[in-house]
Order: structure tokens, then sequence, then C-alpha cells
């Protein structure tokens, strides 16, 4: 897919939701593309490189137990395409 702006003006990242993570580590775990750090001080993750994730992807948001990973909705995309 390409894009009209770069990448650190699209707003397409997860978004942890820490009341409901249960540091199960998963998330951290499934991306390949260091978005997440973890963070062993509270034993969850960090949304560290949120330009590091991929534009469209969402396959660890379903991956979690507690659903607690949201991204935007992928209408929001168009128009930056
Ligand atoms: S959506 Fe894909 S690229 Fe983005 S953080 Fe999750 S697994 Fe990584
Ligand atoms: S997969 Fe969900 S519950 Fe597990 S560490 Fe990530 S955000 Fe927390």
């Amino acid at each position: 897919m390409r894009f009209k702006v770069s990448r650190d003006q699209i707003p397409w990242h997860p978004t942890v939701d820490n009341s409901k993570c249960i540091g199960c580590k998963t998330c951290f775990e499934f991306c390949s593309h260091g978005t997440y750090i973890w963070d062993e001080a509270v034993g969850k993750p960090e949304v560290k490189n949120p330009n590091s994730c991929v534009v469209g992807c969402s396959s660890c948001a379903p991956q979690c137990p507690a659903e607690a990973i949201k991204f935007p909705p992928l209408s929001i995309l168009r128009q930056y395409i």
C-alpha cells in the first residue's frame, strides 16, 4: 500500500488498555516489528515504537486473551492513500 504522507503522520498503532491487560506477554512475543517493549516493572507491554506497526495490520489484537488491544477503524486510512 502506498501513502501520501510519511509513516509518522499516520495514526495507526495498537493501544493497550492496562486495566484489562493480564500481563500474558502474548502481544510482545507475537509482534516481530518491535512495536511493543516489555515493561518488567509493571509486567505489561508498552507501545514504545508505534510507527513500527505495519499500517493496516491488527493481527496482535485477536491474540490478546483479555481483549485489551484496540486499533483505529480501517476506514481512517482512506484519507492517507
Ligand atoms: S498490528 Fe501487526 S505490526 Fe502492529 S503491533 Fe500488532 S502484530 Fe505488530
Ligand atoms: S496479549 Fe493482551 S493481556 Fe497479554 S500482555 Fe498483551 S495486552 Fe496484555
